[in-house]
């Protein structure tokens, strides 16, 4: 084993990650602790763009945007939050142009602006021109930008280490000198465990799309920062939201982003009806992705559906120039070439909603300190893009608001954690702080060969969490998943890989991985029985209304540690925790 002191630990090289670690690095020792090499990071597959209220193109300002994202989240937004990030959002386009990222431009020069689903002017009278983007690879270059400026700064980057553990000192139930001090990593090419002490660790370390088959998610994308802090009895938030997009390749779930749709396709059924006029009359196919999901899915119920079982429906460019199409939209044309044999100036493409983007995650407040509870935050722990819950993005989230939270929590975490680490001392790390992890990996390669593989477990999961979870829920079809993955943790028991090895071991980290899957897949399941309500991503079939009077807060869920009441049987605990409104009173989300 081997250990490293820092002022500062970031885990994630994503967009969060690495604008923490600009400023973090700045003011403190920090190092960038990452399972993938930085550039390998989700962001970089993000497509349509990052939004700013710039008003570049046509008028707009950030009131309009506060709005926008507290009426698209459903009114479970915490509106101070997502002020700030409204207000934020200029500033943190205007960095990344000072970085050197090359946005598409306006023929005079200026930074070019798109259409993107629920953003409007004057509170939902008109799309507006909003999204900042470079073609459809804005994550590539926000991602690439932000990595040589690290570069250029010198972060110290540790590439290829899985973080398994987070460390604390005290118990995260009660005040006794509660606070983060490491983490616990392995490295992949040797299979040696590294444990960095810090004063800070800050997370953000992605999503967890992998708990559905269908997804529009990279294979890495296992929630392992969550699920590990909920087993060390810090809580998740609102975990039954998760967006569905409405565009993957059907049968796929290979994003086709929403410019697509900003730049004029339209939705159509088997009629060749554009179908959202129907569900959307204002804004059409341009509706927040919630409301478009649904629309689609309830178009093939109905029997409109396209193709030979009749399960998609189509996203017609054909009436764009191609030379448009060529110019805006390369990249996810060719995925519709490559990936479904289609001709996207000439055919319509199949499509189907494809599960996206975690809304819930680690509760932090805007600096980005992670909650331990409804009110207090635990010192030296941070949270900051999609793993983290501030919440920006209430019910659902709005396109390109998520690569403008990376930035803007992204550097207010790194601040705060870097601000934090100048006041304390250096935590006092207990003898075998690594033995958790070592025991946890040494029983998965101990384990007898059984005929059970880690991949089938990981499939029957993703197969019982699209069919029971997803678009469409009832009591029945939660309670179903929940039982399924209860059998499925049963298996998990008893799994063993073959990889016995020490380097490069893909085998056991998988193995791993499938642990945080199987916990926070039971959360999923476990907050979309208990909201009885249709709010944003969560569409309860047997409670088709929301419902403010009983759910109009956030959900927070506790992971009863071992030796407490109730660890038996299934161990979270859930809580409520009220939803920040300044200005904006929840009224009835019509498009
Ligand atoms: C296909 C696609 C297109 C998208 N398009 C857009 C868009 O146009 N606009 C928009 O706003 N949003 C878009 N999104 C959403 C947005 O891209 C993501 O939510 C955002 O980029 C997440 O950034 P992040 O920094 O939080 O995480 P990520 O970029 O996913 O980075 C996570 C980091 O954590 C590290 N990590 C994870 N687990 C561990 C561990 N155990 N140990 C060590 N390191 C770990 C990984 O190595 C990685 O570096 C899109 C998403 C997808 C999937």
């Amino acid at each position: 084993m081997q250990t490293h002191d820092y002022d500062v630990v970031i885990v994630g090289a994503g967009g969060a990650g690495m604008r923490a670690a600009l400023e973090a690095s700045k003011r403190a020792r920090t190092a960038v602790v990452t399972k993938l090499y930085p550039t390998r990071s989700h962001t970089g597959a993000a497509q349509g763009g990052m939004c700013a209220a710039l008003a570049n193109v046509e008028e707009d300002n950030w009131e309009w945007h506060t709005y926008d994202t507290v009426k698209g989240g459903d009114y479970l937004v915490d509106q101070d939050a997502a002020e700030v990030m409204a207000k934020e959002a200029i500033d943190a386009v205007l960095d990344l142009e000072k970085m050197g990222l090359p946005f598409n431009r306006t023929p005079e020069g200026k930074i070019d602006q798109r259409r993107f689903g629920g953003h409007t002017r004057e509170h939902g009278e008109a799309p507006v021109r909003r999204a900042c983007y470079a073609a459809d690879r804005t994550g590539h270059m926000i991602l690439q930008t932000l990595y040589q400026n690290c570069v250029k700064q010198q972060v110290e980057f540790f590439n290829e280490y899985y973080v398994l553990d987070v460390l604390m000192t005290g118990d995260p139930r009660t005040d006794e000198g509660v606070r983060a001090s490491g983490v616990v990593t392995y490295e992949l090419a040797t299979g040696e465990i590294h444990v960095f002490r810090a004063k800070s660790v800050v997370f953000a370390s992605g999503g967890f799309g992998k708990v559905f088959k269908t997804t529009s998610n990279a294979h890495t994308l296992t929630g392992d920062g969550p699920a590990m802090v909920l087993r060390r009895g810090i809580p998740l938030e609102d975990m039954e939201f998760f967006q569905f997009h409405p565009t993957g390749l059907a049968g796929l779930g290979i994003l086709l982003s929403e410019a697509a749709r900003g730049e004029g396709a339209i939705l159509r059924n088997s009629n060749m009806e554009r179908f959202m006029e129907r569900y959307a009359p204002t804004l059409k196919d341009l509706a927040p992705r919630d409301v478009v999901a649904r629309a689609m899915a309830n178009e093939v119920r109905e029997g409109r559906g396209c193709g030979p079982n009749k399960d998609y429906v189509l996203l017609d460019l054909t009436h764009l120039e191609p030379a448009h199409i060529d110019a805006k939209l390369p990249d996810i044309t060719e995925f519709a070439r490559t990936y479904l044999g289609v001709e996207p100036y000439t055919e319509p493409v199949p499509v189907f909603p494809t599960a996206h983007y975690a809304m819930g995650g680690i509760p932090t407040n805007i600096r980005g300190e992670v909650l331990r509870n409804a009110e207090d935050v635990i010192p030296g722990m941070y949270a900051a893009g999609e793993v983290a819950c501030v919440s920006v993005h209430g019910g659902n989230r709005l396109g390109t608001n998520s690569l403008l939270d990376i930035n803007v929590f992204g550097r207010r975490a790194g601040i705060a954690a870097a601000e934090h680490a100048a006041t304390v001392e250096s935590p006092e790390l207990p003898e075998g702080v690594e033995i958790p992890t070592v025991e946890l990996l040494q029983r998965l390669r101990d384990r007898p060969a059984t005929e059970d593989r880690v991949a089938d477990i990981r499939r029957d999961l993703q197969e019982t969490m699209d069919a029971h979870v997803q678009v469409f829920r009832t009591e029945e079809t939660c309670r179903k998943a929940l039982a399924d993955i209860e059998a499925l943790k049963k298996r998990y028991e008893t799994v063993a890989v073959q990889d016995k090895g020490l380097r490069y071991n893909l085998d056991l980290l998988e193995a791993v991985e499938l642990g945080f899957l199987l916990d926070l897949a039971e959360t999923v399941a476990l907050g979309a029985l208990y909201r009885k309500e249709s709010r944003g991503g969560h569409f309860r079939e047997d409670f088709d209304k929301r419902d403010d009077v009983n759910f109009l807060h956030h959900t927070m869920y506790y992971r009863t540690l071992e030796g407490e009441e109730g660890a038996e049987g299934t161990s979270i605990r859930l809580g409520t925790k009220p939803v920040v409104i300044t200005r904006y009173e929840p009224k009835e989300r019509t498009f």
